[in-house]
């Protein structure tokens, strides 16, 4: 069997005196999705951002695609990363917000270019022309000159989601992509989404859209307080957990 694109092993992270990811496990096959649920304040993005290299973890390692990305602090060097090779390892692994997070002074198609200009030196007429088959794929062709400020929220994430692909991610990772959405746009950018699974992308979305996770995921995980409680099929998560913790947290958001 290959080795997981993503592979977190015993992963703790504390914040001050506040242990928040408590020993977390989690492999992730390449062309797999992974929805991550549970309660607010569970560690959910905090996961994200350690396998983003946002956060570094305190013990335990992270590897993605091949490449370490975690590090232990306690004295291993072999794990410790220069600050170089992690920002070359950060422009694989594409990151979608909750708020999506665009630059409001740049216009949607200079939103979209800006990373693989800035990121990967890839010359500015080749990453326009990329980034305008970006915005048709997340069916926005006719907004590459407005501003962020001149869309809904829905349009923003889609091109949060295109400025994301612009830079060729072997992962993309999701943080409550839908949760700062009006209800009646969640439907249009979960669309994206689905279209990104079913074209074999590999991702982690954190999300509470119980719906999505039974229809795109290959793999359901429940987090709780800083640790993976039960992970398995949707099927299986979903209609059969085995916890009482997983079905108290669904019992609330089914
Ligand atoms: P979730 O995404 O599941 O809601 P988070 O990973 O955001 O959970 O947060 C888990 C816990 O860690 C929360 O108690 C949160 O307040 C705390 N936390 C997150 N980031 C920081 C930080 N940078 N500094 C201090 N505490 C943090
Ligand atoms: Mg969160």
């Amino acid at each position: 069997m290959s080795a997981p694109m993503v592979d977190v092993r015993s992963v703790h992270k504390s914040f001050g005196a506040l242990e928040v990811l408590k020993g977390v496990d989690l492999q992730v096959r390449a062309g797999e999705v992974t929805v991550v649920l549970g309660p607010s304040g569970s560690g959910k993005s905090t996961l994200l951002r350690t396998i983003n290299h946002l956060e570094k973890v305190d013990q335990g390692w992270i590897s993605v695609d091949g490449a370490l990305v975690g590090y232990r602090r306690s004295g291993d060097k072999l794990y410790e990363l220069r600050e170089r090779e992690i920002l070359k390892q950060r422009t694989r692994i594409g990151f979608v917000f909750q708020n999506f997070n665009l630059f409001p002074h740049l216009t949607v198609l200079e939103n979209i270019v800006e990373a693989p200009v800035s990121a990967l030196k890839r010359p500015r007429k080749e990453a326009t022309e990329a980034a305008r088959g970006l915005l048709d794929r997340v069916g926005l062709a006719d907004k590459a000159g407005a501003y962020p400020k001149q869309l809904s929220g829905g349009q923003q994430q889609r091109v949060a989601i295109a400025r994301a692909l612009a830079l060729e991610p072997r992962l993309l990772l999701f943080d409550e992509p839908t949760s700062a959405l009006d209800p009646e746009l969640v439907g249009e950018v979960l669309d994206v989404i689905k279209d990104l699974a079913h074209q074999g992308t590999t991702m982690i979305v954190v999300t509470h859209e119980i719906g999505f996770a039974r229809e795109v995921a290959d793999t359901v995980v429940f987090m709780d307080d800083g640790r993976v409680v039960e992970q398995g099929s949707p099927g299986d998560v979903l209609d059969a957990p085995r916890h009482e913790r997983t079905r108290a947290f669904l019992s609330k958001v089914l």
